[in-house]
């Protein structure tokens, strides 16, 4: 098919400096080499591989036959920021009333929400870095300037807040956490996220806690950062990892009344609300503890055997990797294939049929990544496809 006629239109200034999701993007490239008939296996993407469980599958067709088919409020059903207040409270220890909690499409939308809603051009945000691709760019589509936060594979790439406190501005205005972390899987301890909050009440400053990977944990215990400054923080999770319901697209937070009513006002000018069907389905996943308890637990022993034989598998390989301690990622120091991540993920992908996503995005450079929310056969598959590459 011809291309739509086009005049030339000239975009944004902002649109021309965006930068797509290199997750997505390498994940659709994929898709697109496998329909035309290529033989890609991809790790690309962090998706589980698990179906939707039973229980909550069914709580979204029984919303369909009942009818439920309509606007919910803006910030959520009222049964399902109860449900998420509750939740808060039994595995976080943090007490966001119904009214302070939001419900959003995806993790994402929350994230972005929170962004628009506090962030002024020329604000500065501190993002420890390896980071997930997305929220620099989200930060500088608000006109605010992401400050990378090194951190070390040798340190397991834990956060070091004398790191953070050395790049504090008088512009600073917010820290982002992401523990346990996309794409390093380094889970923070208590003792680093209540320095980082000390710092922020010392300087006035926002946290954001991404904690999407919550029940991702292999070998640490997850904190919610929220415990020590609860009056600052916003902290944001959602359905789609730990209950494998990316595509139902359920985000939430809870966080400061003002900061959640202006994410509000912003979303009742977009997209009105979460998807109705699946604020039904995650009202089932946060209030049928026994079935989603089993779910998460089986899932989570899945994982840790999958991380433990890819780790290993990758080291052989002699390409460094870091045996991270949550989430579902490992990053691979990949100079032994190509000193550019970009050209080894090209290579891996063009030689050797495995999409992988270069570190680069994510600040990592001389690293790709691989998500392990696959079975043991494809990891496997994937393992002999480095060797092919390597060889
Ligand atoms: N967060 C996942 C990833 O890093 C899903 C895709 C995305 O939104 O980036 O792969």
């Amino acid at each position: 098919m011809e291309a739509a006629p086009s005049a030339r239109i000239a975009l944004s200034a902002r649109a021309l400096s965006l930068k797509p999701s290199a997750t997505v993007a390498v994940t659709s490239r994929a898709l697109e080499l496998r329909r035309a008939g290529a033989d890609v296996l991809s790790l690309s993407v962090g998706e589980p591989d698990f179906e939707t469980p039973p229980h909550i599958k069914a709580a979204g067709i029984a919303a369909i036959e009942a009818g439920y088919t309509r606007y919910t409020p803006v910030n959520g059903l009222p049964e399902l920021r109860e449900a998420v207040s509750a939740k808060f409270a039994r595995e976080n220890g943090l007490e966001y009333a119904p009214g302070d909690v939001t419900v959003t499409s995806g993790g994402k939308q929350a994230i972005f929400n929170a962004l628009l809603a506090l962030l002024n051009p020329g604000d500065e945000v501190l993002i420890p870095a390896p980071y997930w691709v997305s929220y620099p760019e989200m930060v500088a589509l608000t006109g605010a300037v992401p400050v990378p936060v090194p951190t070390r594979a040798e340190a397991g790439f834990v956060l070091d807040p004398e790191e953070v406190a050395a790049r504090v501005t008088p512009r600073t205005r917010l820290i982002v956490l992401n523990s346990p972390g996309n794409p390093t899987g380094a889970v923070f301890p208590a003792g680093v996220l209540e320095a980082v909050a000390d710092l922020a009440r010392r300087h006035d400053l926002c946290l954001l806690s991404d904690e999407i990977y919550e029940h991702l944990t292999y070998d640490a215990e997850h904190v919610s950062p929220a415990r020590f400054a609860p009056e600052r923080t916003l902290t944001v999770n959602g359905a789609s990892k730990a209950y494998a319901m990316t595509g139902w697209r359920i985000g939430y937070a809870g966080g400061p009344r003002e900061w959640i009513a202006a994410m509000n006002a912003l979303q009742s000018q977009s997209t009105t609300g979460a998807c109705t069907v699946s604020q039904h389905a995650a009202l089932a996943a946060l209030t049928d503890h026994g079935a989603t308890a089993h779910f998460v637990a089986g899932a989570r022993t899945a994982y840790r055997e999958r991380r433990d034989f890819l780790v290993a598998g990758l080291n052989a390989l002699g390409l460094p990797t870091p045996t991270p301690q949550g989430a579902f990622y490992v990053l691979p120091d990949t100079t032994r294939l190509h000193p550019d991540d970009l050209e080894a993920s090209h290579l891996l992908l063009e030689r050797g049929g495995l999409a992988v996503v270069p570190g680069t995005d994510f600040g990592a450079p001389g690293r790709v990544r691989l998500s392990y929310a696959a079975g043991l056969d494809t990891l496997a598959e994937a393992l002999r496809r480095i060797r092919r590459v390597l060889d």
